[in-house]
């Protein structure tokens, strides 16, 4: 396998390791629900407070940090976990 090829197929695998898990600090939410409308794994929803979290899953969040740019209130930050931590 060509050296490229290789160097692209060990990203893909250590990539294949992680989970990213986008994580709401709910003292900034104000519930304007542009994450739950933009996020394209639809990962997000209001909880029985009325504030925007991930919903939970052993499905990665994409990790595309859509949500993170969306949030006009800079409330979401994205987590990263390696896969055998939280399984
Ligand atoms: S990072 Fe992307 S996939 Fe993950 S919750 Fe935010 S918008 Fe959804
Ligand atoms: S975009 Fe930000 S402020 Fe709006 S619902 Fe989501 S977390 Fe809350």
């Amino acid at each position: 396998m060509p050296e490229a090829s290789k160097n692209l197929q060990n990203k893909i695998n250590e990539l294949s390791q992680i989970i990213y898990k986008a994580v709401t600090d709910l003292s900034k939410c104000k519930a304007c629900g542009t994450c739950i409308t933009f996020c394209p794994l639809n990962l997000r929803k209001f909880n029985k407070d009325g504030k925007a979290v991930t919903i939970n899953t052993t499905q990665s969040c994409g990790g595309c940090t859509v949500c993170v740019h969306r949030c006009p209130e800079h409330a979401i930050k994205l987590i990263k976990f390696p896969k055998k931590e939280i399984i």
